[in-house]
């Protein structure tokens, strides 16, 4: 009989899935791709591609774990969406043979939804608590004993005649997620036996997840049209697989059928990602840095007005891509654009940015010059 696995509670975002005609590459993945995503996840840790320190120092735990025959350490998996934290979750269960429970964060709003998971499960399971820095603070402190001692304490009644029980849960391993490890409890994270980072993925290690989804898709792809997509896919494996179901559209519909190189550059221009893969809101990132204050530093909350997102998405979605392509640099007054954004935008950078942070944008009407185009 094979493990269950289970979905409890999907992530949700509350701020609601992102408008993907702006935003084909946002890699948080809305409701309906994670059901279409799940049929795409690879189930071993031989199919994972990528992230070799990784995967090694994983190996090296489930096998300890299987010898021992215990269950596995808790496991924290930190990095940007998309990158492959939840599919290594459910490899964890495979390996070990045991039950998959998926729930998020932001699911768990009070104590007794998560004391309910922990009581249902089943000795070796896996759970994983996508966005586990959302947790609240209650239901975080009923996670530190479950983790630690595998006991939660639960209160029976109210008032003065409530009373506290304790209760023994199964071993499991937790597997936590999350794209902002500076945000997760010190106590918490002291409590995973096992915290790494996920990298982005180089082109090569993309080009063998193109290449690998397309068969399972279908769909043919020339080598040179896997290599296009995964250039444009910003190392992450969830934009590379959107981005060939995207070019896989248009090929049935205007092309031959087949991903070759034309055809993937075609499809990606007509939705929007250019040869660096940036899409709309990643250039007008970098036009209100270059263009709307004249390269100057911007504060996060500024810069976040001025392309209509929330700083939690711009500092966690889009950011970090950007500041890895070199295209954006930190500063500790804001972010400024990097020489190779001015180039990106066919901009000439000017002599000197001006020190002022948060302040008018340069120029006569910068808002309109900048957005004009965008329209
Ligand atoms: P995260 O949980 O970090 O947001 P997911 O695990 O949901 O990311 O991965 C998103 C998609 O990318 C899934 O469809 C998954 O199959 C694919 N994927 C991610 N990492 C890899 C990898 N290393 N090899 C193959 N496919 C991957």
């Amino acid at each position: 009989m094979s493990p269950r696995r289970e979905v409890i509670s999907a992530a949700v975002d509350p701020a609601g899935p992102v408008d993907a005609a702006d935003h084909p590459l946002d890699p948080v993945a809305d409701l309906p791709e994670e059901a279409f995503e799940a049929g795409l996840r690879p189930r071993r840790l031989g199919d994972f591609v990528g992230q070799g320190a990784l995967r090694e120092h994983l190996q090296i735990v489930l096998e300890a774990a299987r010898r021992r025959e215990q269950p596995v350490d808790h496991l924290l998996f930190a990095g940007p969406p998309g990158l492959g934290k939840t599919t290594l979750a459910g490899i964890v269960a495979t390996e070990m043979g045991a039950g998959f429970r998926v729930t998020s964060g932001p699911a768990l709003g009070r104590g007794g939804d998560l004391a309910a998971i922990l009581t249902g499960l089943q000795t070796g399971d896996v759970l994983f608590i996508d966005e586990i820095h959302r947790l609240n603070r209650a239901v975080e402190e009923i996670l530190y004993p479950a983790m630690e001692d595998f006991q939660i304490d639960i209160v029976i009644g109210k008032g003065p005649t409530a009373r506290s029980v304790r209760l023994d849960l199964p071993r499991f391993t937790l597997v936590g997620a999350t794209t902002r490890t500076g945000l997760v409890t010190g106590p918490l994270r002291d409590r995973f036996g096992f915290v790494s980072r996920l990298e982005h993925y180089t082109s090569p290690e993309l080009e063998l997840i193109v290449r690998r989804t397309s068969q399972l898709l279908g769909v043919e792809c020339t080598e040179d049209g896997a290599v296009e997509i995964a250039r444009r896919s910003r190392g992450t494996p969830r934009l590379a697989i959107r981005l060939l179901r995207r070019v896989r559209d248009f090929v049935e519909v205007r092309g031959k059928g087949v991903i070759t190189l034309e055809a993937a550059r075609e499809g990606c221009a007509i939705f929007g990602v250019d040869e660096l893969g940036l899409d709309r809101l990643d250039r007008r990132i970098l036009e209100t840095l270059c263009i709307g204050f004249g390269g100057r530093p911007v504060g996060l909350t500024t810069l976040a007005v001025s392309v209509g997102e929330e700083p939690e998405t711009l500092e966690d979605v889009y950011e970090p891509f950007l500041l890895q392509a070199g295209l954006v640099i930190r500063t500790p007054r804001g972010r400024v654009p990097a020489p190779r954004a001015w180039l990106h935008l066919g901009l000439e950078e000017p002599a000197s940015a001006g020190p002022a942070e948060g302040g008018a944008p340069a120029g006569e009407a910068p808002q309109e010059r900048l957005f004009g185009p965008l329209a």
